[in-house]
């Protein structure tokens, strides 16, 4: 990828998407920034702190010494601020937040997307509930995949 290429949010999602390596087989992530006062987004790969080990599979958790390198230091300079985290489930799997997903990764982030791959886009962004004392996520799903399968070279 051009660093310097204006995004969309759509074309950041689409990148996420071909960023996925459908080899290795185990979750995998990032997180889409916005790039200050414009409507430029950008995706940012992160690597799962749990690869190579079984977690993997079933777990994404950003490597904390990366995120802060590609992220947090950019967005301490102003550059950009986190608009969303981004991960994928196990083939298969459908789309929909695991219960560490809502305990550990979504306490983090505003708006969460996630991607089983070959099936489901979906995001989920928060939806405060005083009403109810306790909050709750909005589901919206993005892109549902029915077997089209671009052409790649
Ligand atoms: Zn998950």
């Amino acid at each position: 990828m051009t660093e310097n290429i204006k995004q969309s949010l759509h074309q950041s999602l689409l990148h996420a998407i071909l960023y996925y390596n459908d080899e290795l087989n185990e979750e995998q992530g990032g997180f889409i920034v916005k790039i200050r006062n414009k409507e430029e987004y950008r995706f940012i790969p992160i690597r799962n702190s749990n690869t190579g080990t079984p977690t993997a599979l079933v777990l994404y958790t950003a490597d904390v010494a990366e995120f802060n390198e590609k992220i947090a230091m950019p967005m301490l300079d102003g550059e950009w601020s986190v608009y969303a985290s981004f991960h994928t489930h196990p083939k298969g799997m459908r789309a929909l937040p695991s219960s560490r997903d809502l305990t550990e990764l979504f306490t983090s982030f505003a708006t969460n997307y996630i991607y089983a791959p070959g099936k489901e886009l979906n995001m989920f962004d928060y939806n405060a509930k005083p009403e109810f004392g306790c909050y709750n996520w909005n589901t919206s799903n993005i892109m549902t995949f029915n077997g089209f399968k671009p052409i790649i070279k």
